[in-house]
């Protein structure tokens, strides 16, 4: 049985009050994550700088440019208070099956429009860009999501998508959406995301797995149709305990998920997950969020 993330994080909710209740902190808070060495001037790099305190603005003492701690990071162009966003951040790597945009909008007393924005803003900001190759002995398994629809009955399908999803025993999990279950896009979601010398593979008897083995990596599978679910130690359920826990996040705190940004929650929940024992999650999340490309509401509701 995989362990419920038991998360002992280094702040809880009365400490974040605390030490972000008002703008000038999370601005400081910021300004060390982004500048650990001290404020560099953003255009030419210069470290001698003047603070223009009211504005919340730098200026460069060299080339006179003008920046703030925010520039060009994704708290730049929203209006909602630093504070804000930090409370935000902490509910959701808190909340271990997700939380709403609905739930977020009361919390915060902000719009649904502004809560749902900055769910997917944050949860974008998870998406791992330098992933590390899973190795040693690697479940992968796949399933669906979606199929219900109101007033459609259950036999509507056509809202199901695939997700493939790959797990690293006492490490780290990969999940993504795929477009089948063919061979060809479940050994290559295999081929990105594990190394190619790890132990092992463990799978089902999909047949669309065969082959995926070589010289150092042995495949085994378990035949879920014969009822066989564990050999030794050769079986999924890792896998489908994480399965079971994006059912219940979607069910319990979502409610229903679009497809199109059925991506962005499970790179919240890898996230979650792979951070389990991380108790600076809250500060990760924040730094993550400093470095991401700012995602234009226009884009994220395009074609939604
Ligand atoms: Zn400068």
């Amino acid at each position: 049985m995989l362990k419920e993330p038991k998360i002992k994080q280094e702040i809880n909710l009365i400490e974040l009050i605390e030490r972000f209740h008002d703008e000038d902190r999370c601005r400081a808070y910021l300004e060390k994550m982004r500048w650990p060495d001290g404020v560099r001037c953003l255009r030419c790099g210069e470290t001698s700088i003047s603070r223009r305190k009211r504005r919340h603005q730098y200026q460069c003492n060299s080339c006179r440019y003008d920046f703030s701690v925010t520039a060009g990071t994704i708290f730049h162009d929203t209006h909602l208070p630093l504070w804000k966003w930090f409370l935000a951040v902490y509910l959701i790597v808190e909340a271990k099956k997700g939380i709403s945009a609905n739930q977020l909008k009361r919390t915060l007393g902000v719009g649904y429009k502004t809560a749902w924005y900055l769910c997917h803003r944050i949860r974008a900001a998870f998406n791992e860009v330098d992933a590390q190759l899973l190795k040693g002995i690697v479940e992968t398994d796949e399933t669906f999501v979606g199929g219900k629809v109101e007033g459609m009955g259950r036999g509507y399908t056509d809202n199901k998508v695939v997700v493939v999803g790959a797990l690293q025993r006492d490490g780290a999990i990969r999940l993504k959406v795929v477009k089948g279950r063919d061979r060809e896009t479940l050994q290559g979601f295999i081929r990105e995301n594990v190394a190619g010398d790890t132990k092992a593979i463990y799978t089902d008897e999909l047949t669309s797995y065969i082959g995926i083995g070589d010289e150092d990596t042995e495949h085994e599978t378990v035949n879920h149709s014969a009822k066989e679910y564990v050999r030794g130690d050769v079986h999924v359920n890792s896998m489908e305990n994480v399965w079971s826990l994006l059912k219940r996040s979607i069910i319990g705190s979502y409610h229903q998920v679009s497809a199109k940004h059925l991506d962005a929650y499970l790179d919240e929940l890898e996230f979650r997950f792979n951070n389990r024992e991380n108790p600076h999650m809250f500060r990760d999340a924040l730094c993550k969020l400093l470095v991401a490309n700012s995602l234009p509401y226009a884009k994220l509701i395009a074609d939604s």
